[in-house]
C-alpha cells in the first residue's frame, strides 16, 4: 500500500522471522470440514503457511475459498477440524468489509482498533496511516476514496493488530491494473517482513506471479498444494501449458 518507489514503513520495521528460518508454520489448518445443511462446503482441508510465505487459494466458483478463509479468520466455526492460529492473531480482509463510508479513514481505523481491543488504538491508527500511505487521506470520507485507496483502508484494518498472518479474500478483484500492481507490491513488502499472506483469487496468472505456493480447491476439496511450476508439471504430459491452461487441464483431469 505504500506508493510505488518510496521506502515503506513496513520494510523499515523490525523483520519477523522468514520462511526457512523457523520450522513451525505460522498457520496450520487441519482436516477442516464445513457443512451448511446438506451442502458440504469443505471436506477435510489441511494446509499450513509459514512466515513470509504468500499462499494463493484458487478454484472455481463455489469451491469453498471464502468459507475456508473465514473459518481461518475465526468469523465462522468449522463443523470439524482445527485451526492452529487464534482468531486475534490473524488479520482478515473480507471481500465486502464493514467499513463506514461516512466516516473518515482515520475514524474508521480508530473505530476498528477499539472494536478489536487493540492495546493503544491511537498509536495503531498512526502506524497504519503511515504503513498504508493513507496519511494524506486521513480526514477524507471512505465513501469518497478510489477503489484502490478503499482497499488500502480494508487492509490497514486487517493489519491493526500487527498479526503474523493476513488473509485476503479476492483482494484485487475490483482494482484497475495500476492499483493491483500497488496492492501486490505492498503484499510483497509485508511478506518480506515476515507476515504470512494467504489470499484467494480468480485470476490464476496473478496467483502464479504473486504467490510462493498455490492451493487448488474444488467442490470443497483441496486437490493440490505446491508451486505453480509443480502444477504445470503435473499436467504437462509433454504438452506446454501456461499456468491458466495447466489449471484448467488439472481441474478437467480431476473431474471438475
Ligand atoms: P466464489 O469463487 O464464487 O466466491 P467460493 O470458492 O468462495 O466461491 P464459497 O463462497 O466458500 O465458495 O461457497 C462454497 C459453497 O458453500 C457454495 O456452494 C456456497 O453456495 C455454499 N455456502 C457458502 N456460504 C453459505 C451459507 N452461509 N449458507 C449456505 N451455503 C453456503
Amino acid at each position: 500500500m505504500e506508493p510505488l518507489g518510496r521506502s515503506s514503513a513496513v520494510s523499515e520495521a523490525e523483520p519477523r522471522q522468514r520462511s526457512g528460518e523457523q520450522a513451525e508454520p505460522v498457520l496450520e489448518v487441519t482436516d477442516v470440514s464445513k457443512r451448511y445443511g446438506e451442502r458440504e462446503a469443505l471436506r477435510g482441508v489441511s494446509f499450513s503457511a509459514h512466515a513470509g510465505e504468500r499462499v494463493a487459494i484458487i478454484g472455481p466458483n463455489g469451491a469453498g475459498k471464502t468459507t475456508l478463509l473465514s473459518i481461518v479468520a475465526g468469523t465462522q466455526a468449522p463443523t470439524s477440524g482445527m485451526v492452529s492460529c487464534p482468531p486475534g492473531q490473524v488479520g482478515w480482509v473480507p471481500q465486502q468489509p464493514a467499513v463506514y463510508s461516512k466516516l473518515s479513514v482515520a475514524e474508521n481505523l480508530e473505530l476498528f482498533a477499539r472494536l478489536e481491543k487493540v492495546k493503544d488504538p491511537a498509536v495503531a491508527v498512526q502506524r497504519m496511516l503511515d504503513q498504508s500511505g493513507l496519511r494524506e487521506r486521513a480526514g477524507e470520507q471512505v465513501g469518497r476514496l478510489s477503489g484502490g485507496n478503499r482497499q488500502r483502508v480494508n487492509i490497514a484494518i486487517g493489519l491493526l493488530r500487527d498479526p503474523p498472518a493476513l488473509l485476503l479474500d479476492e483482494p484485487s478483484s475490483s482494482l484497475d491494473p495500476r492499483q493491483r500492481e500497488r496492492l501486490w507490491q505492498f503484499v510483497g513488502t509485508l511478506a518480506q517482513r515476515g507476515t504470512s499472506v494467504v489470499f484467494s483469487t480468480h485470476n490464476v496468472s496473478e496467483a502464479e506471479r504473486r504467490a510462493d505456493r498455490v492451493l487448488v480447491l474444488a467442490d470443497g476439496e483441496l486437490l493440490f498444494t505446491g508451486t505453480a511450476a509443480e502444477l504445470k508439471r503435473e499436467v504437462s504430459h509433454g504438452v506446454e501449458h501456461d499456468f491458466e491452461g495447466a489449471f484448467v487441464a488439472f481441474l478437467r483431469e480431476r473431474g471438475h
